[in-house]
Protein backbone atom coordinates (compact mmCIF):
# COMPACT_ATOMS: atom_id res chain seq x y z
CA UNK A 1 0.00 0.00 0.00
CA UNK A 2 1.26 3.36 -0.94
CA UNK A 3 -0.23 6.83 0.12
CA UNK A 4 0.35 9.95 -2.11
CA UNK A 5 -0.34 13.56 -0.85
CA UNK A 6 -1.18 15.85 -3.69
CA UNK A 7 -4.09 17.46 -5.74
CA UNK A 8 -6.76 15.39 -7.18
CA UNK A 9 -6.05 14.82 -11.09
CA UNK A 10 -6.58 12.75 -13.86
CA UNK A 11 -6.03 8.89 -12.58
CA UNK A 12 -5.81 4.93 -13.91
CA UNK A 13 -8.76 4.70 -11.34
CA UNK A 14 -8.73 0.46 -11.90
CA UNK A 15 -4.48 0.86 -11.33
CA UNK A 16 -5.73 2.90 -7.48
CA UNK A 17 -7.70 -0.33 -6.92
CA UNK A 18 -5.30 -2.73 -8.07
CA UNK A 19 -2.37 -1.47 -6.29
CA UNK A 20 -4.19 0.03 -3.10
CA UNK A 21 -3.13 3.14 -3.49
CA UNK A 22 -4.54 5.47 -1.33
CA UNK A 23 -4.53 9.58 -1.84
CA UNK A 24 -5.50 12.04 0.09
CA UNK A 25 -4.89 15.70 0.25
CA UNK A 26 -6.93 19.05 0.32
CA UNK A 27 -9.83 19.88 -2.38
CA UNK A 28 -9.28 23.38 -2.72
CA UNK A 29 -12.63 24.90 -2.44
CA UNK A 30 -12.35 27.06 -5.28
CA UNK A 31 -11.75 24.25 -7.56
CA UNK A 32 -15.31 23.53 -7.05
CA UNK A 33 -16.49 25.54 -10.13
CA UNK A 34 -20.02 23.44 -10.21
CA UNK A 35 -20.88 24.83 -6.74
CA UNK A 36 -19.42 28.34 -6.97
CA UNK A 37 -22.71 30.18 -7.66
CA UNK A 38 -24.00 28.51 -4.61
CA UNK A 39 -20.79 29.55 -2.34
CA UNK A 40 -20.45 33.05 -0.34
CA UNK A 41 -16.61 32.35 0.15
CA UNK A 42 -14.25 30.41 -2.25
CA UNK A 43 -11.05 30.78 0.04
CA UNK A 44 -9.87 27.07 2.73
CA UNK A 45 -10.04 23.51 1.27
CA UNK A 46 -11.78 19.96 1.78
CA UNK A 47 -9.80 17.51 2.98
CA UNK A 48 -9.45 14.07 0.92
CA UNK A 49 -8.86 10.78 0.92
CA UNK A 50 -9.32 8.51 -1.78
CA UNK A 51 -8.05 4.54 -1.16
CA UNK A 52 -8.21 2.04 -3.97
CA UNK A 53 -8.54 -1.44 -3.26
CA UNK A 54 -10.14 -5.14 -4.67
CA UNK A 55 -13.13 -6.36 -2.64
CA UNK A 56 -13.09 -10.21 -1.62
CA UNK A 57 -14.90 -11.03 -4.84
CA UNK A 58 -11.63 -8.53 -6.38
CA UNK A 59 -13.98 -6.36 -7.89
CA UNK A 60 -12.24 -2.69 -8.09
CA UNK A 61 -13.62 -0.54 -5.17
CA UNK A 62 -12.78 3.72 -4.55
CA UNK A 63 -13.20 4.35 -0.82
CA UNK A 64 -13.89 8.16 -0.66
CA UNK A 65 -14.03 10.17 2.30
CA UNK A 66 -14.06 13.82 2.34
CA UNK A 67 -14.35 16.58 5.65
CA UNK A 68 -15.02 20.37 5.75
CA UNK A 69 -16.58 23.06 5.66
CA UNK A 70 -18.09 25.45 2.76
CA UNK A 71 -19.59 28.78 3.50
CA UNK A 72 -23.11 28.95 1.71
CA UNK A 73 -26.33 30.81 1.39
CA UNK A 74 -29.27 29.80 3.95
CA UNK A 75 -32.34 29.03 1.36
CA UNK A 76 -34.29 30.26 4.27
CA UNK A 77 -33.17 33.96 5.44
CA UNK A 78 -30.50 34.33 2.86
CA UNK A 79 -27.69 34.94 5.13
CA UNK A 80 -24.29 32.99 5.04
CA UNK A 81 -24.92 29.51 6.96
CA UNK A 82 -21.89 26.97 7.55
CA UNK A 83 -22.71 23.38 5.55
CA UNK A 84 -20.10 20.93 7.34
CA UNK A 85 -19.19 18.06 4.57
CA UNK A 86 -18.77 14.88 6.00
CA UNK A 87 -18.79 11.93 2.97
CA UNK A 88 -17.61 8.40 3.31
CA UNK A 89 -18.50 6.52 0.33
CA UNK A 90 -17.69 3.37 -1.10
CA UNK A 91 -17.86 3.17 -5.31
CA UNK A 92 -17.75 -0.28 -7.45
CA UNK A 93 -15.54 0.73 -11.00
CA UNK A 94 -16.83 -0.99 -13.48
CA UNK A 95 -15.10 -1.19 -17.23
CA UNK A 96 -17.78 0.14 -19.23
CA UNK A 97 -21.55 1.50 -19.57
CA UNK A 98 -23.09 -1.94 -20.13
CA UNK A 99 -21.63 -2.99 -16.89
CA UNK A 100 -23.51 -0.46 -14.96
CA UNK A 101 -27.09 -1.56 -13.37
CA UNK A 102 -30.08 -1.64 -15.40
CA UNK A 103 -33.03 0.65 -13.03
CA UNK A 104 -34.41 -3.08 -12.83
CA UNK A 105 -31.70 -4.44 -11.49
CA UNK A 106 -30.83 -1.72 -8.37
CA UNK A 107 -34.54 -1.92 -7.73
CA UNK A 108 -33.87 -5.86 -7.17
CA UNK A 109 -30.88 -5.17 -5.16
CA UNK A 110 -32.70 -2.82 -2.67
CA UNK A 111 -35.45 -4.82 -2.29
CA UNK A 112 -33.35 -7.85 -1.94
CA UNK A 113 -31.60 -5.61 1.01
CA UNK A 114 -28.38 -5.91 -1.12
CA UNK A 115 -26.03 -2.91 0.05
CA UNK A 116 -23.81 -3.03 -2.48
CA UNK A 117 -21.57 -0.62 -3.45
CA UNK A 118 -22.39 2.02 -5.91
CA UNK A 119 -20.96 1.64 -9.27
CA UNK A 120 -19.37 4.12 -11.75
CA UNK A 121 -17.49 3.69 -15.20
CA UNK A 122 -13.48 3.99 -14.54
CA UNK A 123 -10.72 4.91 -17.12
CA UNK A 124 -7.20 5.06 -17.28
CA UNK A 125 -7.33 8.84 -16.69
CA UNK A 126 -10.58 9.14 -14.37
CA UNK A 127 -11.36 12.76 -13.70
CA UNK A 128 -11.15 12.57 -9.80
CA UNK A 129 -11.48 15.92 -9.17
CA UNK A 130 -14.79 16.08 -10.82
CA UNK A 131 -15.93 12.91 -9.06
CA UNK A 132 -15.16 14.18 -5.40
CA UNK A 133 -16.99 17.48 -6.90
CA UNK A 134 -19.99 15.04 -7.53
CA UNK A 135 -19.54 13.60 -4.20
CA UNK A 136 -19.95 16.81 -2.37
CA UNK A 137 -22.89 18.02 -4.72
CA UNK A 138 -24.58 14.78 -4.12
CA UNK A 139 -24.13 15.05 -0.35
CA UNK A 140 -25.63 18.72 0.29
CA UNK A 141 -29.64 18.75 1.56
CA UNK A 142 -31.96 19.70 -1.41
CA UNK A 143 -31.91 23.36 0.56
CA UNK A 144 -29.06 24.23 2.57
CA UNK A 145 -30.45 26.73 5.57
CA UNK A 146 -29.81 27.14 9.17
CA UNK A 147 -31.01 24.82 11.96
CA UNK A 148 -32.34 28.06 13.52
CA UNK A 149 -32.36 30.96 11.40
CA UNK A 150 -31.59 34.22 13.14
CA UNK A 151 -33.87 36.93 11.15
CA UNK A 152 -36.91 35.78 9.41
CA UNK A 153 -37.53 37.53 6.01
CA UNK A 154 -40.69 40.54 5.98
CA UNK A 155 -42.55 38.26 3.57
CA UNK A 156 -42.74 35.27 6.56
CA UNK A 157 -46.30 35.16 7.39
CA UNK A 158 -48.36 36.86 9.45
CA UNK A 159 -47.87 40.24 8.59
CA UNK A 160 -50.87 40.60 6.03
CA UNK A 161 -54.44 39.40 7.81
CA UNK A 162 -55.61 37.21 4.75
CA UNK A 163 -58.56 38.44 2.26
CA UNK A 164 -60.70 35.34 3.96
CA UNK A 165 -60.34 37.21 7.40
CA UNK A 166 -61.22 40.58 6.17
CA UNK A 167 -64.22 39.46 3.97
CA UNK A 168 -65.10 37.56 7.54
CA UNK A 169 -65.02 40.73 9.78
CA UNK A 170 -67.01 43.04 6.82
CA UNK A 171 -69.70 40.02 6.95
CA UNK A 172 -69.72 40.26 10.69
ZN1 LIG B 1 -31.02 30.98 7.72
Amino acid sequence: MTTENQAPMLRDVFALANNAVTLTGDLPIADLTRMRPELTQTTGALHYTISGHLNEKKYPLLHLQITGELSMVCQRCLEEVTQSIDIDNTLHLVANEADLDSEEDEINAILAGDESPEKIVGSTSFDLLNLLEDEVILSLPQAVTHDVCEKTLPTAAGEKPSPFAVLAKLKS
